[in-house]
């Protein structure tokens, strides 16, 4: 059961839908998960759709959606294709923090040809020596007369390769003492350069998020090419989070939603004993479990995504809804691999790459035991880190 009191929510949910169907089918996303890349021709396509730039303010050329009808996107992005939910969130984070804190030249220059799905920003922020522990990255720029100059490593930075930039968390200041958030900017690196050597990963899920190393070497970036205030890179961050959050929240709602649909099919169709194997309680009870948690994140992820659109305080909903779709969507998929059997671990079957892709969530974009740590302190717990 959705609970889409909106007529709008509803319409796009719908959209998606039929563009997956007659578009997108499954046999088509399963060879870009096989060739790990999404091509820049379907970027184009969302910009056509008005998804690209979805949440992009409409005076730059994108739909202004809030976070709720993203969040509904999103959901409805990552029923059909994770992988490709997660480096349109990145881009949506991104292109969050230009419209919050770009100048009005690089709001005007670069969110119109992110929206038309034209021009492609990745985020580098996690560091092989650094991924939960972000604030100890070492990658640095520094100005000279003809521009920033960054040198360093980035590891897991999504659809990096095919990125026209990369926006770059790196250190342009030293730490103020134990204040190691002070001192970092977002430094909007040209990706296609020299200097910049990428390296793809070979991963086992969202295969074709195109996940790379990110080698800088003495990379260049214009003098202007500081998104938001220099040094207080990390503080623009933190006011995404939140987003960020919520819409990740709704990708595992969408994989939770696809998960069960897929197998509640299979289970009615599936003969045994001659009957349908959905007819055994045993295949019932844990179908019905996730069921009910399946309504249990989409209320928190809703609840959290109407606090945020509404400017309400959402942080700690935010991050429970995190949490909650995450852990659900492991529990889920694993519930669903059993009533498939055989069947699910079948490259073609769409549960194995579901069930593949969402092992991302517990740990990306931050890990959930960070976010418990973050959910005790609001508890009024000590800091335990
Ligand atoms: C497919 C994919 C796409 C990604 N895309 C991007 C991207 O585009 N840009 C980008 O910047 N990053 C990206 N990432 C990186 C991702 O955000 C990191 O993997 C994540 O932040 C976790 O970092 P880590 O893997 O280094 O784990 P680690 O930091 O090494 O953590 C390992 C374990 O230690 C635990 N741990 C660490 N510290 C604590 C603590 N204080 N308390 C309790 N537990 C703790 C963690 O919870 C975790 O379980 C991507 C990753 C993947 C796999």
């Amino acid at each position: 059961m959705n609970f889409d009191p909106i007529p709008e929510h509803q319409m796009l949910r719908d959209s998606v839908r039929q563009f997956f169907a007659r578009e997108l089918p499954e046999r088509k996303i399963r060879e870009m998960d096989r060739a790990r890349k999404i091509p820049r021709a379907l970027w184009k396509r969302m910009g056509e759709l008005g998804w690209a730039g979805l949440s992009v303010p409409v005076e730059y050329g994108g739909s202004g959606a809030d976070v709720m009808l993203a969040a509904v996107f999103v959901e409805e992005l990552s029923r059909q294709f994770p992988s490709m939910a997660t480096d349109w969130l990145l881009i949506s984070m991104t292109a969050r923090i230009l419209r919050e804190a770009g100048t009005q030249a690089q709001k005007e220059t670069l969110l119109p040809k992110l929206a038309a799905g034209e021009w492609l920003m990745s985020f580098g922020m996690t560091e092989p020596a650094g991924g939960t522990d972000v604030l100890g990255l070492t990658t640095r720029a520094t100005l000279e007369a003809d521009g920033w100059t960054i040198s360093g490593q980035k590891l897991f930075t999504s659809f990096a390769d095919d990125a026209d930039a990369i926006l770059v968390l790196c250190r342009t200041e030293p730490a103020e003492g134990t204040k190691r958030a002070r001192g970092l900017s977002l430094v909007l690196t040209p990706r296609q350069q020299p200097a910049v050597a990428v390296r793809r990963l070979e991963l086992m899920g969202m295969r074709a998020a195109c996940t790379c190393e990110v080698f800088f070497d003495q990379a260049k970036a214009p003098a202007d090419a500081v998104v938001g205030q220099r040094g207080r890179g990390w503080y623009h961050l933190l006011a995404s989070l939140d987003e960020e959050r919520i819409l990740c929240a709704a990708m595992y709602v969408g994989i939770t939603s696809a998960a069960l649909d897929q197998t509640l099919q299979y289970a009615m169709d599936r003969q045994a004993f001659g009957r349908s194997i959905g007819a055994f309680q045993a295949v019932q009870h844990p179908l019905a479990e996730s069921a009910t948690e399946l309504e249990q994140i989409r209320l928190l992820t809703a609840k959290a995504a109407w606090l945020q659109s509404n400017k309400r305080e959402c942080t700690t909903e935010a991050a429970m809804a995190k949490l909650a779709a995450t852990e659900t969507a492991i529990r889920a998929t694993d519930r669903c691999m059993r009533v498939l059997a055989g069947y699910g671990l079948v490259e073609e079957s769409p549960l194995e790459r579901l069930f593949r892709d969402c092992r991302l969530g517990p740990f990306s974009p931050i890990s959930n035991e960070m976010v418990m740590n973050f959910i005790s302190e609001r508890l009024g717990l000590p800091r335990s880190y």
